[in-house]
């Protein structure tokens, strides 16, 4: 049984500022569903008219087996963790985790019980008799994330819960909320800007933009097969590099030329592209594909020459800023391929790994 289905849904504002379109989704139990997207582009309407807390403008949503289109918050077996953790500030965090089941007149001994085992789970047993303010944003949003546990509802609904945590904490409490899921196995719904959040966290992702669905897929699958400029783009740091060019044909092959930029495509490539032979496409290249390990002691792979314009070392490896007559772009080198500033260097491009979207409608030509 699945644990949430959208059925067409919705969401027109007051003033006809529309959010959400048409969006269907059956979320399986037990899975982590993110969902991701710029900012604007309906994902919390999208979690909030889940939680009950935006009226759905058309469409049906049901949680396990019951439509809640009209159902209060209270009544939906959900919990939801915010940005802001929502925290009562003059109560400890014994009482701000158990304040939901008093108020639901659970028996004492079972809400002290639910509130030590969450607190168990997430670390912060010692924490339980202090205040809000007397906690880091990590611990907050621990004891955020522990009032929902306490209420053990079928599906936890997560908006931007880690937004407000510096960078470290922010890595640290999403391998924390993973191991919760792994824990619990309920249903997660997620939401949030960051795709590299989305990328780690999620079974499945759905990417929205303008308040439509791009995109729903395993996280490798959304890198590796984007179906169009957007996904691709919006996924992957530093993001995908894009060159206008066209194909052209070359004897029995198919080239991608961009001025002097010339890239063979492969056979597997080219027998998607053939309709394209002369016509102007849109290249994209991972910045790891350029200049990779795998290919740049071969002298038989194309290369891609262009000047260095910034050289930035991460450590494991280093990010090359790179300027093609005046077209700038991202190659992610070994950190021992020592590249100077300002030299042309030439680099090799795994070709096998190439994108190509439709000038026009920016769809993946090489789709499935
Ligand atoms: P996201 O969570 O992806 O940032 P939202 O779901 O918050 O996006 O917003 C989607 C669109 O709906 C945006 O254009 C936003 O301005 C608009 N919107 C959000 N809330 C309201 C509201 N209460 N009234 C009118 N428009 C809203």
């Amino acid at each position: 049984m699945e644990a949430v289905v959208l059925d067409g849904v919705n969401k027109v504002y007051e003033g006809g500022i529309r959010a959400v379109s048409d969006f269907s989704l059956e979320i399986a139990h037990g899975e982590f569903l993110v969902l991701v997207g710029p900012s604007g582009c309906g994902k919390s309407t999208t979690l909030r008219m889940i939680a009950g807390l935006e009226d759905i403008t058309s469409g049906t949503i049901k949680i396990g087996d019951r439509v809640v289109n009209d159902m209060p918050p209270k009544d939906r077996d959900i919990a939801m963790v915010f940005q802001n953790y929502a925290l009562y500030p003059h109560m400890t965090v014994y009482d701000n985790m158990s304040f939901g089941l008093k108020l639901r007149k659970y028996k004492k001994t079972e809400i002290d019980k639910r509130v030590h085992d969450a607190a168990d789970i997430l670390g912060i047993e010692n924490l339980l008799d202090r205040r809000p303010k007397q906690l880091s944003g990590g611990q907050r949003q621990r004891v955020a994330v522990g009032r929902a546990i306490v209420r053990k509802p079928k599906v936890f609904l997560f908006d931007e819960p880690l937004s407000n945590l510096d960078a470290k904490m922010r890595v640290q409490m999403r391998v924390e909320i993973g191991r919760l899921h792994n824990q619990l196995k309920t249903t997660m719904i997620y939401v949030t800007h960051d795709q590299s959040e989305a990328m780690t966290m999620g079974d499945r992702i759905v990417v929205m933009k303008d308040g439509l669905t791009q995109q729903v897929a395993k996280p490798v699958r959304l890198y590796d097969h984007p179906v169009n400029k957007f996904v691709a783009g919006f996924i992957g740091t530093p993001p995908m590099n894009f060159f206008d060019g066209r194909i052209v044909k070359n004897g029995d092959e198919l080239l991608f030329e961009s001025g002097k930029f010339k890239l063979p495509l492969p056979p597997a490539v080219a027998g998607k592209v053939g309709n394209y032979a002369g016509k102007d496409i849109i290249l994209g290249l991972r910045p790891e594909d350029i200049g990779s390990r795998m290919v740049e002691d071969d002298k038989s792979v194309p290369c891609i020459k262009a000047v260095v314009d910034v050289v930035e070392p991460m450590g494991s490896d280093t990010f090359v800023y790179m300027n093609m007559e005046g077209k700038p772009f991202v190659a992610r080198v070994d950190s021992h391929h020592l590249l100077k500033v300002g030299e042309q260097a030439s680099l090799g491009v795994l070709t096998r790994n190439i994108h190509l979207f439709d000038r026009d409608t920016h769809e993946s030509v090489l789709r499935d």
